[in-house]
């Protein structure tokens, strides 16, 4: 068998490699990781962006089995903030010079949610002098309201594809219309079409998920042309049906591990791509989130959703931050991403270097 050293030279890396590579030991993945990181800086610098992300409602109209705020869990207390709250958040995170932000929520589709996603774009980019770059993740719409939200100012959309294998898609959904991996597939070349930056992503150690599967998530995304890609560890919810399966999973250190591979792969594969470190890995390791810049990840997301609501915006059962407020998180976070040699791009959209260098081409 090769040696890291040798996969990485040969430049392309295949299916066979990439399997060879996300299974590196604790020992010689430090290899890969400092390939990533040395990508990551020649080609992006060392600096690394905020997106400050805005939980604004748990409320969800589907069911997916893996997460704590699908419809089902009825222990969930469902909250919705206000537009003052959210418009207020915005102007948070512009003050605090984070040049970009996230709106994310459960999936709701309906008139109503399209027309106020659609007036808050508006205000947001009025308040905010049209200096804030804002992504929504707000799952499955039609092409007309992805299109509508463009046109108010979205400029990036989040829609992980959870996982590129159907099958393994088919066994963590329930078997219905509202979650079909087709569809899923098609919401996001609709985006790609409409001139959204497109971020997907998938989460990592599923049980019944193969370092094949893993290694296929990443072709994906680079056959795809992916502008952006979140993608973290699952961890389990004890309120969802897939939790019946934990004795089948990856211990937590070991998912840990195989999401800094993925992101390390994912940065040789893809070196002008904008990569964030999820939240899910810090709920694992408190430094988490920088060990994934180190292993070539370039934004990070801090959660600047109001204090009182993130308890409740649970997707699994450990998350990190839930008792501060964004103040602090800022504070500490400036110091961590130092410590990795890095600096945040205060003031700076920080926008997908692969994406405009793909339109200049088209
Ligand atoms: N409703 C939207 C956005 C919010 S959910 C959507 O689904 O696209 C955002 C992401 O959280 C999902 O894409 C999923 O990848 C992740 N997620 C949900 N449950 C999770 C879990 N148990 N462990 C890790 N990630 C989870
Ligand atoms: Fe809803 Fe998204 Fe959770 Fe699925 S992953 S249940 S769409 S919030």
């Amino acid at each position: 068998m090769d040696t890291v050293a040798q996969i990485l030279d040969r430049g392309l890396l295949d299916k066979p490699g990439l399997e060879y590579l996300l299974q590196l030991n604790d020992k010689s993945q430090q290899q890969l990781f400092s390939r990533a990181a040395c990508v990551k800086e020649s080609v992006l610098g060392n600096i690394v962006y905020f997106r400050g992300l805005i939980e604004f409602s748990n409320q969800c109209a589907k069911d997916c089995l893996y997460c704590g705020i699908r419809k089902s869990n009825l222990n969930n207390r469902r909250y919705l903030l206000s537009d003052d709250e959210i418009v207020n958040t915005a102007v948070f995170a512009h003050q605090h010079e984070y040049a970009s932000i996230v709106l994310q929520a459960g999936e709701l589709i309906s008139d109503n949610f399209t027309r106020r996603i659609d007036m808050l774009l508006k205000k947001i980019h009025r308040k905010t002098k049209g200096e804030l770059r804002i992504t929504l993740s707000l799952g499955e719409q039609t092409f007309d309201t992805y299109k509508r939200w463009f046109e108010s100012g979205a400029q990036r959309y989040l829609l992980r594809i959870e996982t590129s294998n159907k099958e393994l898609y088919g066994m963590i959904h329930p078997k219905d219309d509202h979650h079909v991996f087709v569809n899923r597939f098609r919401s996001l070349e609709s985006l790609k079409k409409i001139g959204y930056q497109t971020g997907t992503g998938v989460m990592i150690g599923l049980p019944f998920q193969t370092i094949g599967d893993l290694a296929d998530d990443l072709l994906f995304m680079k056959q795809f042309e992916i502008d952006m890609v979140g993608m973290g560890p699952y961890l389990e919810h004890a309120e969802t049906p897939l939790y019946q399966f934990r004795s089948q999973l990856w211990p937590l250190r070991e998912r840990f591990n195989l999401s800094l591979r993925m992101i390390a792969c994912l940065r040789i594969l893809m070196p002008k791509i904008n990569i964030a470190a999820a939240t899910a890995l810090q709920a694992i390791d408190k430094m988490g989130r920088e060990k994934a810049i180190k292993a070539g990840a370039n934004v990070i997301m801090p959660n600047i959703t109001p204090g009182k609501y993130r308890d409740q915006y649970k997707l699994y059962d450990t998350k990190p931050c839930t008792d501060e407020n964004a103040d602090d998180c800022v504070e500490c976070l400036n110091i961590r991403v130092g410590l990795t040699g890095n600096k945040i791009g205060f003031g700076d959209w920080g926008d997908s270097v692969f994406f405009h260098e793909k339109a200049q081409i088209i």
